[in-house]
């Protein structure tokens, strides 16, 4: 803590104060310096233990244990005010009984890792504490946001970064948006009119995409039964030309294709699309494309594996979650759309309270009324900060990871011939506590491990880890 006194945590005894004590009450100063000091020590504590391969990735309860209360630990709501002891036994106690998912031997999401300066950026972020709407409470967010989503452009390979986007709250609200967006270029008078303003539309994913297309397209009224999913070669890479029968098959049912979704990653094969032979077929047919690299949009940082994305520069609109693969803290994924102003378009109400077009700044600050939010999170700044702490030029920002799951599926699958094998390993793997990987079956196949590796803290030692242990608690099967 170094050796400046004020910084200094002295024993306190927390017993005897209450949230009323801390700032703003009068003389709050000390005992809130105090309890701060105390949470961050709780708080470091728990990240140094996260890199502790003795320590378990997680203590397992069921949901009736937790809620009949642990020792000390109880989370029913207090008809009384609790001590500031209480408050600290509580988040001592919520990061125990929680899972820690930047453990080296934590496989279980493609989010995983605890990144130290990101984390350092969420903090701050909860301090500052403001909303993303207006320039005029977030200036400095603003303009870092704004900055970033250039650059993403300028990554994706768009003419000088030119475009728009905006920061959502994870992969499949940016997918949604690639949606109303689509909808809005071809349909703008559906934004007043409803639906009866648009013919019947048919969107088109991969039957290994995520499942935000379709939930999308149920939100945002289109229909699940108009999402067409198209089929997949052996490496679960969508097959153009089953694409190019199915837009004319829609079209001659007198429907309109809208919009094709094409996946950089996808989140059990890690299979990437051919993005330049489904443009080709967009083009030929008017119809938007979207690439979801929510996943794999992190690879677009790397000379050596951007190119799984050749043909990005051609979509209309991209995700990119920069919570997976770049292992920033959560939330924080960005919808990326190669047209200005569809997003204002789509989405703006103009808000008399928030949005006053009179305001002595350059209002085209003010973003918010392009989101479908109102309040928005800070998600930048961790962004911002890590991209500032790691990056000089545009090279690898996960550099040091073993990305993704690869394309090939028998190189990550740990494929067993019962159903009932992986969940019962991962039962018990969940009760023992040493690792945690996830599992789920696939089209043909029965139950598998899905073994995604993103976690920075990982080294070879940990998969070898995962691998015996798997053997391990499965010998008694
Ligand atoms: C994870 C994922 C999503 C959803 O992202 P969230 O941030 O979890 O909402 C969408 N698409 C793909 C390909 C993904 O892997």
């Amino acid at each position: 803590m170094g050796g400046d006194a004020r910084f200094k945590r002295s024993e306190n005894d927390f017993s005897n104060l209450f949230a009323r004590d801390l700032l703003p009450a009068k003389n709050g100063e000390e005992p809130t310096m105090q309890f701060l000091l105390e949470v961050v020590e709780i708080l470091t504590n728990y990240v140094k233990k996260t890199f502790d391969r003795s320590t378990k990735v997680l203590d397992f309860h069921h949901p009736h244990q937790l809620l009949e209360g642990m020792e000390g630990f109880n989370l029913e709501l207090s008809e009384q005010p609790e001590s500031l002891e209480q408050i600290l036994v509580d988040c001592r106690d919520t990061l125990k009984y929680g899972v820690r998912t930047g453990h080296p031997r934590f496989f279980n999401q493609l989010s995983t890792g605890l990144d130290i300066v990101g984390l350092a950026g969420e903090w701050l972020t909860s301090t500052a504490n403001t909303n993303m709407f207006t320039y005029e409470i977030a200036p400095v967010f603003v303009l870092m946001e704004q900055l970033t989503l250039k650059k993403m452009r300028e990554i994706v390979g768009w003419p000088d970064g030119e475009g728009d986007g905006i920061f959502s709250p994870g992969g499949a609200i940016s997918n949604m948006y690639s949606v109303m967006i689509a909808r809005y270029k071809f349909f703008p008078e559906v934004k007043t009119k409803g639906m009866t303003a648009a013919p019947r539309l048919i969107l088109f994913t991969s039957e290994h995409s995520h499942y935000s297309i379709k939930k999308a397209s149920a939100a945002l009224g289109l229909g699940t039964e108009n999402l067409i999913l198209l089929k997949t070669d052996e490496r679960g890479r969508v097959i153009p030309a089953d694409l190019e029968a199915k837009v004319i098959e829609a079209k001659q049912k007198g429907s309109v294709p809208l919009f094709v979704n094409a996946t950089a990653g996808t989140t059990v094969y890690g299979a990437f699309d051919p993005i330049n032979e489904i443009a080709d077929i967009c083009e030929k047919y008017n119809i938007w494309l979207h690439v979801d690299g929510a996943w794999g949009g992190g690879l677009l940082m790397s000379r050596k594996h951007r190119h799984k994305l050749s043909g990005v520069e051609r979509a209309n609109s991209v995700t990119w979650n920069p919570h997976k693969m770049m292992g920033v803290p959560l939330q924080c994924s960005a919808i990326l759309v190669r047209e200005r102003g569809l997003l204002q378009g789509c989405n703006s109400m103009c808000a008399g309270y928030l949005f006053q077009p009179d305001k002595q700044y350059d209002v085209t600050y003010d973003t918010g009324d392009k989101a479908i939010q109102c309040g928005r999170h800070v998600d930048i700044f961790k962004f911002w900060l890590m991209w500032k702490a790691k990056v000089c030029t545009i090279t690898f920002l996960c550099k040091h990871q073993l990305c993704t799951n690869t394309t090939a599926p028998s190189c990550f699958c740990t494929v067993h011939s019962i159903p009932k094998v992986a969940p019962k390993i991962k039962a018990m793997m969940m009760e023992s506590g040493t690792t945690m990987v996830g599992y789920q079956p696939q089209g043909e196949k029965v139950n598998f491990f899905r073994m995604v590796i993103s976690n920075p803290a990982a080294t070879m030692s940990d998969i070898d880890f995962l691998i015996e242990e798997i053997e391990r608690l499965g010998q008694d099967l």
